[in-house]
């Protein structure tokens, strides 16, 4: 089996996720390759052998920068004849799920998104998606030779298993009719830690009463290294900005841990964050529906709650 990973960059530095997917075809067996499309730093392009690619096609052509779905399509396409690949895996994003769709029509590949866990190869290549917004799974084989997966966070472990990838000059060759959609300008989200790649997320919901009150939130998620994210209303209310928006319709995270405060608990919030390894709730109301989700939960008036929690975990450090 000879595997095909997508990797992310941002700002040069590979995703984490991304690193998920070389541990996810690392841990498929086989022989597995890695691909880094744009400038790239140097070391981190080395460190890819660590989580267990052989070898790195890094096209570093400054075309390639900006994340063009159709080019990078094209590309990966090509480096999949190019090195005779049966399966491309790359981790779920904005750009990597609509990447992967299309390579899939190019190439003529079986196609499955949303997948949570490695393949079971025991009769055929079976992989488990999750289906409707993370309330459902489906079981799904696979059945063309060639294959692109598109994995869900948590998918894998990353693990540094050792190694050193020889790492390749790749010149694809580049179609200018790939280049009919161009990207402006983009913006960049505030905050230190990105919420879709962070491993601890504090959220707030309505319960916070108004935007003058996320300061202690902050506070929180500033002495945790997490990232703070919202509830719908939250930031239809503009006390947050739409990027922290979380749920159905926001941002999907699967955080190691998930702090949620003073949100309900609405099934179209859980939609978002379902896949976290840890929730633990902080609500007021002992009926609020996001117990039953919880992992752990806290029974009180967030503005009790939080400020304690954030001085324990200080005297604790
Ligand atoms: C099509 C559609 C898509 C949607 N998509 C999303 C989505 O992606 N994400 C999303 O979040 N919502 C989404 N919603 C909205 C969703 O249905 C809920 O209305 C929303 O999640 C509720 O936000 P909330 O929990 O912050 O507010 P509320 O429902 O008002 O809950 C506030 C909570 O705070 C608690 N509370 C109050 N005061 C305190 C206090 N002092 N201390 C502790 N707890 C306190 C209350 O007990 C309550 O549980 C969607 C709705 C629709 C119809």
């Amino acid at each position: 089996m000879s595997t095909l990973v997508f990797l992310e960059t941002s700002e040069g530095k590979i995703r984490k996720s991304s690193l998920e997917a070389v541990c996810y075809a690392h841990a498929m067996g086989g022989s597995v390759t890695a691909v880094v499309l744009g400038p790239a730093d140097a070391s981190e392009v080395q460190s890819i052998g660590k989580y267990g690619a052989q070898k790195v096609l890094h096209a570093a052509d400054s075309k390639l920068e900006k994340g063009i779905a159709q080019v990078y399509a094209s590309v990966l396409a090509q480096a999949i004849k190019d090195e005779n690949a049966d399966i491309l895996i790359l981790a779920s994003s904005s750009l990597g799920t609509p990447v992967a769709a299309k390579v899939a029509v190019k190439t003529g590949a079986s196609f499955a998104a949303n997948v949570v866990e490695l393949p079971n190869l025991s009769n055929g290549f079976v992989v488990r998606r999750s289906i409707y917004t993370g309330k459902a799974f489906a079981h799904v084989e696979l059945k063309n030779q060639k294959k692109v997966i598109v994995i869900r966070k948590n998918a894998a472990e990353i693990k540094e298993v050792g190694g050193n990838a020889e790492i390749v000059a790749y010149s694809p060759t580049l179609n200018e009719s790939d280049f009919n959609t161009v990207i402006l300008s983009s913006e960049k989200a505030t905050g230190d830690v990105l919420l879709p790649e962070a491993e601890i997320v504090v959220s707030g919901g309505r319960g916070l009463k108004g935007p003058e009150h996320w300061g202690i939130l902050e506070e929180l998620a500033k002495t945790l290294h997490a990232a703070t994210g919202c509830s719908k209303p939250v930031s239809d209310m503009g006390w947050r900005p739409h990027h922290e928006h979380v749920g159905q319709t926001g941002v999907k995270v699967a955080p190691q841990l998930y702090i949620a405060i003073g949100i309900s608990g609405a099934i179209q919030h859980l939609a978002g964050v379902n896949s976290s390894k840890c929730i633990v709730v902080i609500n007021k109301d002992a009926e609020a529906p996001f117990f039953k989700a919880a992992d752990y939960g806290i029974v009180g008036d967030a503005f009790d709650v939080i400020p304690k929690l954030t001085a324990a975990i200080k005297a604790a450090n």
